[in-house]
């Protein structure tokens, strides 16, 4: 509604169109209430437009190409060509499509989508601004989901054509010879696979001892080896120093001068929340010593402020940004729900895909669990057999006490698509005995689960 002086009045105002500003948008208007929503790039957010979605549709591709090349060691002899302006032509048909869809969704709950760049102007009032004339709202709640950006390195300033981003690389349109990843975080190794997969010499270079940190080490073992099949060099260990016209310069781990090769060097060392510009200090808000936007149980900033999303603490995952979403619409709404997961599913898209929800034997020892282990190799799985992908093993944590699933956590070439079960088993506190007795498809990775929890019965004994 406009009101005097040209302002727009809305019950909620969300800043963002990502995930998790989309969703509460959504549910929000699905109460009835007023609801805008500002975005100064495009609805879908970095998951949807330069994150999740191109990030996995580049791996699929990739793994065309080489299962292509692969093909002989089955019987049949393929080849791939790779044509990248086709791969993104494609990879942009999947991005429009899912953003039709997230527009047509804002249309048909009523939320009206402004485009621009938001400012907050006081605890109550709001500038956006865009190629045309800035429009001001005054509101009565205001969710912020702006998001994260990719960290810049000062010795490696992101120039879009030799050092690029994320974004920088799911767009390019041709193949160079030579990549130099720099961050063996989940996104670095996604995408260096992706262009090793494609063909391309890739080096992974981090000053940690170890890629994908984030993941248990034994996780990542599978996936390290892959790399090596697959030609990716890591040099762990390493500083980066800057570049020259051939390539990344580093410190290696025994602290020598060394030149990666490297035409296009992709940076990605981590996210910052995008606070930067916002005017948060009209909404007496608090930041973490993380940057983030401080935010309770209900994902309330101050009174009627809430932040979801990468802007808050956590990890930076859109279904975290979806949940948060669910509650702050229902705490709008008017109820009490906080959020409160059992656990976040946390995927890395490598090769063999890793898989990781609820607590590892070591986190619930820190937290005073009498926990005990069950683990399969892929080995003894038909449907890894048939698969030709056998690299890997599941992993089931359960509380020894109570026999309740605290942990599932799995590396194999599929098992991102067990994620959702993992999930489910946890937060609804299932116990081994229940899980062994969930008949499971044959043949499918999914039989790994009950035969983990008939191990995990094995070191339990029966129940009753
Ligand atoms: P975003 O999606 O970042 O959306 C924020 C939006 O706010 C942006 O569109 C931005 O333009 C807008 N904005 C910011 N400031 C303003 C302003 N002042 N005014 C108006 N608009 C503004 N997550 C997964 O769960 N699974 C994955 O497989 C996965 N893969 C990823 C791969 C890559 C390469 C990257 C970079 C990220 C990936 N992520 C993945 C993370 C995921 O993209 C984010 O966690 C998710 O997008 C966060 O959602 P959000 O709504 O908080 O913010």
């Amino acid at each position: 509604m406009v009101v005097g002086d040209n302002v727009n009045s809305v019950e909620v105002l969300v800043v963002g169109g990502g995930p998790g500003g989309y969703s509460v948008a959504e549910r929000c208007a699905s109460q009835g209430l007023l609801v805008a929503l500002v975005e100064r790039a495009e609805l879908g957010g970095t998951c949807l437009n330069v994150g999740c979605i191109p990030s996995k549709s580049l791996l699929h591709v990739a793994e065309l190409a080489a299962s292509a090349r692969h093909s002989s060691d089955l019987g049949i002899d393929l080849s791939a060509t790779v044509s990248m302006p086709r791969v993104q032509t494609w990879m942009q048909s999947v991005i429009d499509k899912l953003r039709g869809g997230v527009g047509a969704r804002m249309a048909s709950h009523k939320v009206d989508v402004i485009r621009g760049e938001l400012r907050f102007e006081g605890p109550t009032r709001a500038i956006v601004v865009s190629d045309g004339s800035p429009q001001r709202f005054e509101f009565e709640r205001v969710v912020i989901a702006t998001g994260s950006t990719p960290i810049e390195l000062g010795v490696l300033p992101i120039d879009g054509r030799r050092v690029i981003d994320s974004a920088g690389a799911l767009a390019l349109d041709h193949l160079p010879a030579t990549m130099a990843v720099v961050g063996g975080g989940y996104i670095g190794v996604e995408i260096g696979t992706a262009y090793a997969k494609l063909g391309v010499k890739v080096t992974i270079v981090d000053n940690a001892p170890r890629i994908i940190a984030s993941m248990p080490e034994a996780l990542v073992r599978p996936v390290v080896r892959h790399l090596e099949t697959l030609g990716v060099e890591l040099l762990l260990g390493a500083s980066v120093t800057g570049h020259d016209d051939k390539g990344l310069l580093i410190n290696d781990s025994s602290g020598s001068v060394r030149m990666v090769p490297a035409e296009v060097i992709l940076s990605a060392v981590g996210r910052k929340p995008n606070t930067a510009g916002l005017g948060l200090e009209f909404l007496g808000v608090e930041l973490t010593p993380t940057g983030h936007v401080n935010v309770d149980g209900q994902r309330r900033a101050a009174a009627n402020v809430y932040a979801i999303g990468d802007i808050t603490e956590g990890p930076a995952l859109a279904h975290k940004a979806v949940a948060e979403a669910e509650v702050v619409a229902s705490a709008i709404g008017g109820s009490g729900a906080r959020f409160e997961p059992a656990c976040i599913p946390a995927i890395v898209f490598s090769d063999p895909e890793i898989v990781s929800v609820g607590l590892t034997a070591e986190e619930a020892a820190a937290e005073q669990i009498d926990a005990g282990t069950a683990r399969r190799p892929l080995s003894a799985s038909g449907r890894a057999l048939t698969l030709d992908r056998t690299d890997g093993f599941m992993e089931l944590v359960f509380n020894k006490q109570d026999r309740t699933i605290l942990g599932i956590h799995m590396v194999g070439a599929g098992v991102a698509e067990m994620a959702g079960e993992a999930a489910l088993a946890i937060e609804m506190a299932i116990t081994v005995d229940d899980l062994a007795l969930v008949i499971h498809p044959h043949p499918t990775l999914s039989e790994e689960l009950p035969e983990l929890a008939n191990t995990a019965i094995g070191k339990l004994g029966r129940n009753g």
